[in-house]
């Protein structure tokens, strides 16, 4: 069976394995080595050296193009490198626009790193199509999608984006991170190329740091290539590895991610001592219908004010206990974080409040434990809360 007809659960199971003509090892084994000897001067086995390739990094790379119905995939060494690669189809004097409540680390990296190279940037409120069109000018040459966004989630009509974009000829990426190719797929919306950060639910154990560029034309395939063997952003042969490992339960983790999620936001949702709930998944969310329409479901993250700010906080951290106080997400076990000081610390202060970032916001990386006991946790530590 070609794999584009099999379901999504089997090919996160069968894509990039059977890659053992040796022993017939049931799981791909890892290649741990920097060079590969030719048969002789007219050639070697499709690797000769592993910043440029190698065989647990390339089933990997299958697999993820696989999910996302692209043609090609590179697997990087962190998710800021696939960011890193996707603008170097950008030059000086080119004008992206991005959301302004885009991941902090993708904020950072644009306005610092690559405005000083030349590269301007508009963040813009993506809720709203018009400041996209708005914000166009001669020099625009891509806009940059994160939905549902960091840590509001809030959602961009990628479809609508992607008409925008077609109109100027504008490239268009999509940070997939946050719901993962089983609950949003870019490219059926029009998106051009889609970036991960493997680190999150694609790996889903908290063991490894990665990211992923897919794209679904051969230039864009040939081009993010090339610039991940030349820039040597590719990761290593142990944590693609561990990736593929990961990635083989994608679904059933989802779901079970999802189940929670939802749970917890219908009990914070009703609690006296939360202001406000930021899920998709609830009715009340200003983004629910077009959740239901571009998602197969709302994904695990969830995001609330609570009432009595930082020391209202500090109170409720101190006393939960299945919730630890970490960045990241995407994990089986349940994060909590604080974006003010932590995940969003390289947003100064007026971008955080201009994004709706406040000193009593949290969010929720909600893991597959069972959604009673996790429940329960919130429900004694908001219980202790006076502040
Ligand atoms: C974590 C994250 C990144 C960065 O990935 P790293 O693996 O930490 O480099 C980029 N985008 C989003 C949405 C993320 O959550």
């Amino acid at each position: 069976m070609a794999a584009s007809d099999l379901h999504f659960e089997t090919r996160c199971v069968h894509t990039g394995v059977d890659k053992d003509a040796t022993f017939l090892s049931a799981t791909t084994p890892i290649y741990p080595t920097s060079t590969f000897r030719w048969d002789d001067l007219n050639g070697h086995r499709g690797f000769d050296y592993t910043r440029s390739g190698n065989p647990t990094r390339r089933a990997l790379e299958e697999n993820l193009a696989a999910l996302e119905g692209g043609i090609d995939a590179r697997a990087t060494c962190t998710g800021m490198s696939a960011i890193v690669a996707t603008m170097h189809l950008f030059q000086p004097g080119d004008h992206l626009i991005a959301g302004h409540d885009i991941y902090g680390g993708t904020y950072r990296l644009f306005d610092s790193v690559f405005r000083g190279m030349g590269i301007d940037f508009s963040f813009v409120d993506m809720g709203n199509v018009e400041n996209i069109r708005k914000a166009i000018t001669p020099k625009t040459k891509g806009i940059w999608i994160e939905t549902p966004s960091n840590p509001l989630l809030n959602l961009v009509d990628v479809r609508a984006v992607c008409d925008v974009a077609k109109s100027s000829n504008l490239i268009t990426i999509a940070d997939n991170t946050f719901l993962s190719p089983y609950l949003q797929r870019p490219f059926d919306l029009g998106v051009d190329i889609v970036v991960h950060s493997t680190t999150k639910y694609l790996n889903g154990h908290s063991d490894v740091v990665g990211g992923a560029v897919i794209c679904k034309t051969k230039p864009h395939a040939e081009k993010i290539g090339y610039i991940v063997n030349a820039c040597g952003l590719a990761c290593s042969p142990f944590d693609a590895w561990l990736v593929l490992r990961g990635v083989k339960t994608l679904g059933p983790r989802m779901e079970a991610h999802q189940r929670g999620a939802m749970a917890l936001a219908r009990f914070l949702d009703g609690h006296p001592r939360v202001q406000k709930v930021y899920y998709p998944g609830l009715e009340t969310h200003p983004h629910h219908a077009l959740a239901k329409q571009q998602q197969r479901g709302f994904g695990a993250m969830v995001s609330f004010d609570i009432k009595g700010g930082r020391p209202a906080v500090e109170q409720l951290l101190a006393k939960l206990t299945l919730f630890q106080l970490a960045e990241s997400l995407g994990g089986v076990e349940s994060l909590i974080e604080y974006p003010d000081t932590m995940s969003h610390a390289s947003m100064n202060e007026a971008a955080r409040r201009a994004g709706g970032i406040s000193d009593q916001t949290l969010r929720v990386s909600v893991g597959i434990e069972h959604p009673d006991d996790l429940v329960a946790d919130f429900r004694q530590a908001l219980d202790t809360v006076t502040a």
